[in-house]
């Protein structure tokens, strides 16, 4: 459903991807892994046109993406498939939760309040927060913000999710409250492409893995092929680290 074609995307000098590719099909679950810098969130950004590569193009179902804006409304359209979960969760401090989860469905999708809301609260009640819509972000810890910020994502039922480190801004005990979410996500079929240090994660749930270094894929497989027989010594090194 997602084709990105020999991606390279320069600050200045500095190829942050250099010649990246990748392939998503319908209820796959990607995961990017690498060391600080090596492009990971830039080529995610440039999968939902965050980011305009200078080289190479975005498929999104067989249709090429016009990531130079030529054409504002088909990027917005384009967008609006795709739910982005970054490290910091984005919530609008001075609305409550429920808030959160239907203004954009409401002025983005001219959905009703009444149907909006119902749809808010039963994904609440999927992430384990039905008591807390009418809560502020600031009452919330940040396991629960995350949480909110998956599930107004999925207010807008994106077709794809992109998460950018959703849970390396959390405290220890928090981690797992929100990878569970994500879990029961990709259980649901929901595809998936994510930057993400949770090493178990990946093992347990991806279906495939790239490891990028300097702004390229230096090795891509399953994570039995990356983390039981990984081949680049690159690779290895920094398994070593993590694992
Ligand atoms: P981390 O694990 O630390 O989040 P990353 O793999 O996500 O790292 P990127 O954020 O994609 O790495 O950055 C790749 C390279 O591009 C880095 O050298 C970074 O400094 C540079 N870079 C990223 N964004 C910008 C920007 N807006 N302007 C200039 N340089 C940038
Ligand atoms: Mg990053």
């Amino acid at each position: 459903m997602i084709s990105l074609r020999h991606i390279t995307k320069k600050f200045g000098q500095l190829k942050a991807v250099s010649d990246a590719s990748l392939e998503v099909e319908k209820g796959e679950i990607i995961c990017l892994i690498g060391p600080s810098g090596s492009g990971k969130s830039t080529f995610l950004r440039c999968i939902n046109g965050l980011e305009e590569p200078e080289e190479g193009e975005v498929y999104i179902d067989g249709k090429k993406v016009d990531t130079k804006a030529k054409n504002p409304k088909e990027l917005e359209q384009m967008r609006a498939k795709m739910g982005f979960v970054f490290q910091h969760f984005n919530l609008f401090p001075h609305r409550s939760v429920l808030d959160n989860l239907t203004l954009a469905p409401i002025q983005v999708l001219g959905v009703s309040k009444e149907e909006a809301e119902k749809r808010a609260r039963e994904l609440l009640a999927r992430v384990g927060l039905a008591e807390k819509a009418d809560a502020y972000p600031a009452q919330l810890s940040g396991g629960q913000k995350q949480r909110v910020a998956i599930a107004r994502s999925l207010c807008m039922e994106p077709e794809i999710m992109l998460f950018d480190e959703p849970t390396s801004a959390l405290d220890p005990e928090m981690v797992g409250e929100v990878l569970d979410v994500m879990k029961e996500l990709a259980r649901g079929g929901m595809t998936m492409v994510l930057v993400t240090h949770e090493m178990g994660f990946a093992r347990e749930v991806a279906t495939k893995v790239l490891f990028l270094d300097e702004g390229q894929i230096l090795e891509q497989g399953t994570p039995k092929d990356i983390f039981e027989n990984p081949q680049h010594p690159r690779l290895r090194e920094f398994l070593s680290k993590v694992l």
